[in-house]
């Protein structure tokens, strides 16, 4: 058997006719940047996680990058995110100028640590980006309130929690604005880049849209310097399409996982995902924590199982931080992550016949280590 991580053709073959028919429809229209379907994506998303206004934009770095810039920070501030989130957090903040403060993580959900992230704020802080790292979403309660107290906005990286909730709301309405990818093999995926931002902040809004629009705020009347952030007709036109399929997406990773966690949970060498009380976990990855992990990954890929690591070096540790001299000491659990983290395969199209061929092979392994 041969499990690969990401198989766009396996996800396409599903909906090719709808795609297809897609194409044509924008190809017909003849209108490839803005137009209807730019419009028609932006109105189903929000109608569908439940916000105010939707902004589409390039990809998902642009959403959080503009997001920054039109609350205002920059040069002499600092925003504070997650050590082992993906980069683009840290990259849109130092874009503006401003300084990345990285917190380490709680060693349950693998989320930002909340007492950590208390004591990180100070009168520089102007913002902090919360990843939902995983499909799953950071405690929304407790660093609510913290933010609220200490009059801080938050901006969410929803980029790998399409539709994941904490009590009841989704990702994305927690913040003052909430940051979407549609990049290929995220849990809702353009074929191409694609992104957008999600407030429910009338005058912010505008600004938004405006700063993605190269400050346009009328045909030629440019009323600030902005950036070229756009999505294309095209990928608007095929997420509108796609749009429909997310929830049954979601419920076949969600069923992929719970294979997972039945078949696994016997297994002491392995840590599987914790699941948050009151949140939907939507499972963008499935990420264990293993012993021996990296003769494990050896192991599955002999057996034609291919996994992932997310991400072998976090981002304190990376080069492009040097200049910092952060410390492991200082993220004691993102560094020990790093060498037990492993993400298995858990895209929808899996089926459970495969899910148990990666579970027995697992469970073959740490047998025949002992
Ligand atoms: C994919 C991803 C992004 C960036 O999205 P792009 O569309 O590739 O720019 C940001 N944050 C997280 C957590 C991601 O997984």
């Amino acid at each position: 058997m041969r499990i690969k991580y990401f198989d766009f053709l396996s996800h396409h073959k599903k909906i090719k006719k709808l795609i297809n028919s897609t194409i044509n429809r924008v190809f017909e229209d003849g209108v490839l940047m803005g137009g209807m379907f730019v419009e028609e994506f932006e109105n189903s998303f929000s109608k569908m996680i439940g916000v105010k206004h939707c902004i589409a934009v390039g990809n998902g770095t642009d959403a959080l990058f503009i997001s920054l810039k039109m609350m205002g920070i920059g040069i002499g501030d600092e925003v504070i995110t997650v050590a082992n989130g993906w980069i683009s957090a840290s990259e849109s903040i130092s874009l503006t100028g401003a300084k990345p403060i990285f917190v380490d993580i709680d060693t349950l959900y693998d989320s930002i640590c909340v007492a950590s992230l208390e004591r990180a704020i100070n009168n520089k802080t102007k913002a902090i980006i919360l990843t939902h790292f995983h499909g799953q979403m950071c405690d929304m309660t407790a660093i609510k309130n913290i933010a609220k107290s200490k009059n801080v906005p938050i901006i969410e990286d929803c980029a790998q929690a399409h539709l994941a909730s904490f009590e009841g709301r989704y990702a994305g309405t927690w913040g003052l604005t909430g940051c979407f990818s549609f990049y290929p093999t995220k849990n809702l995926g353009a074929y191409g880049d694609a992104g957008c931002i999600v407030t429910n902040d009338d005058d912010l809004a505008k600004k938004l849209r405006m700063f993605a629009r190269h400050g346009i705020f009328q045909k030629y009347e440019h009323d600030i310097e902005g950036v070229n952030s756009r999505m294309d007709s095209l990928q608007a036109a095929i997420l509108v399409s796609k749009l429909p399929f997310l929830e049954k997406w979601t419920s076949q990773r969600r069923r992929n996982a719970n294979l997972y966690h039945q078949y696994l949970k016997n297994i002491p060498e392995i840590q599987l995902p914790c699941e948050r009380k009151n949140s939907i976990h939507v499972y963008h990855l499935f990420v264990i924590k293993c012993k021996s992990r990296d003769d494990l990954k050896d192991y599955l890929e002999q057996a034609g199982i291919e996994t992932l690591i997310h991400y072998p070096i976090a981002l304190p540790f990376l080069k492009a931080y040097e200049k910092y001299q952060f410390n492991e000491s200082t993220y004691p659990s993102t560094f020990a992550n790093q060498s037990k983290i492993l993400s298995l395969p858990i895209r929808p199209e899996l089926n459970r016949k495969e899910i148990l061929y990666v579970c027995s092979k697992i469970k073959d392994f740490y047998r025949m280590k002992i």
